[in-house]
């Protein structure tokens, strides 16, 4: 693809807009998770220039100034780190000229986002998400028994009952989050299944789709989890989340609820993106550099260019363009028929490969899709009048 029809297609120049520009705004956290790639790659994590590191009250609204002149409109402001609470004097900065309408250029009005691990998600954090309606993604494991050994402090120390009386409090005041749950050889050494995850983040925090992907890890890695072991582990949770939504129980893991989602609006012309990375999510480092995704922070080779740059598409550099044409709307090695079933993490699978076009999990999203479509045809005869059997028989998978 040419420069020109590819520019058309992510940001054009007449209307330059983004569903979410992640603000990376400091690359310091204050857990020392052991599968973070802030903890893997900290030599190409970290800014080699200390002051590069972090956003200061003094640059944070001037870059923002800056992207909204290339993208006036911007759906989502996705607060980032590190630990974005960290830095939670710029996120209320950031939130005050918003809603103040003081940016120059700012074609809508963004929603606001973030990820944090709760630690730091004290009265005057939840204040603030409150008052400016925070879509919030907890980053948290489990149940104490296998959170205690992935979210830790610097000393090795688990982070759950803090976070949990963070989340009790938000709950108390009305506020709802998401979580994100990775599932790892910490789980299996724990003996806590995917299931147990389904149950305890629909108890406890009120979850009803569950998005706990396994962790994207090489073999060297000792939370790494074999392509037999992820299968093992997700089958079960399937079979569940089916049997769930025939009982009208809404408790699923996200593949499920991502699949029903494709049989519905199925339509064999359209376009499977794989990820949102590169067009329509990027990330804005403290340095101000930009790049298709928070995931690739630092990746020299990956960087789109600078939101100082007074001409960015035209200095951006375009080879990282026409790489993530080819790995969101490239084929992947799922047979043709199951590729529109298969959305992933260019991130993850980097990762996993240190390649941005390698798929490395193809062959297990294929035999959970493949275990997945036999389970929907099974014993539909007996399947109760639910919503779920409903939307199935009207989409004629029953
Ligand atoms: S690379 Fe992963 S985290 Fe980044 S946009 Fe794609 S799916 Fe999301």
């Amino acid at each position: 693809m040419d420069k020109s029809s590819l520019m058309a297609k992510t940001v054009e120049p007449n209307h330059p807009s983004l569903h979410r520009l992640a603000i990376m705004l400091t690359e310091v956290c204050n857990l020392a998770c052991p599968y973070c790639y802030e903890h893997r790659d900290p030599e190409i994590f970290y800014n080699p220039d200390p002051h590069k590191r972090t956003m200061t009250e003094a640059s944070v609204i001037d870059m923002l100034e800056r992207a909204y002149k290339i993208w006036p409109r911007i759906s989502t402001l996705f607060f980032f780190g590190g630990e974005p609470l960290l830095k939670r004097k710029l996120i209320r900065q950031i939130c005050e000229v918003v809603e103040a309408g003081s940016i120059p250029g700012m074609g809508i009005k963004p929603k606001y986002a973030m990820i944090t691990n709760a630690t730091l998600l004290d009265e005057d954090a939840r204040e603030m998400v409150l008052k400016y309606d925070f879509g919030l993604n907890i980053s948290l494991d489990g149940p104490p028994v296998v959170n205690d050994l992935s979210r830790i402090d610097r000393h090795g120390h688990g982070t759950s009952s803090l976070s949990m009386q963070n989340l009790a409090k938000l709950r108390d005041a009305g506020g709802t989050y998401h979580i994100e749950a990775t599932f790892s050889r910490f789980h299996l050494e724990a003996g806590v299944t995917v299931m147990d995850l389904m149950d305890y983040f629909n108890s406890e925090h009120g979850v009803r789709v569950l998005h706990a992907p396994w962790v994207s890890a090489t073999p060297d890695n000792r939370y790494y989890l074999t392509d037999d072991e992820i299968v093992e582990s997700y089958i079960p949770a399937i079979r569940y989340s089916l049997d769930n939504l025939r009982k009208g129980v809404p408790k699923v893991i996200f593949l499920v609820d991502h699949w029903l989602q494709v049989l519905k609006s199925y339509d064999p012309m359209a376009r499977r993106a794989y990820c949102p990375a590169f067009f329509s999510d990027l990330s804005m480092n403290p340095a101000g550099d930009i790049y298709p995704c928070f995931m690739f922070n630092g990746y020299q080779y990956l960087k789109m260019g600078n939101v100082y740059d007074d001409q960015f598409f035209k200095t951006m550099n375009w080879s990282v363009g026409r790489a993530f044409q080819e790995a969101i709307f490239g084929p992947c090695d799922c047979p043709t028929e199951y590729q529109a079933f298969h959305s992933g993490c260019v991130g993850a699978d980097r990762i996993a490969t240190n390649s941005i076009l390698a798929k490395p999990y193809c062959g297990v999203h294929t035999r959970l899709l493949e275990a997945f479509l036999e389970m929907l045809m099974e014993d539909s005869s007996t399947v109760p009048n639910s919503s779920f059997h409903a939307q199935t028989t009207k989409m004629g998978v029953l």
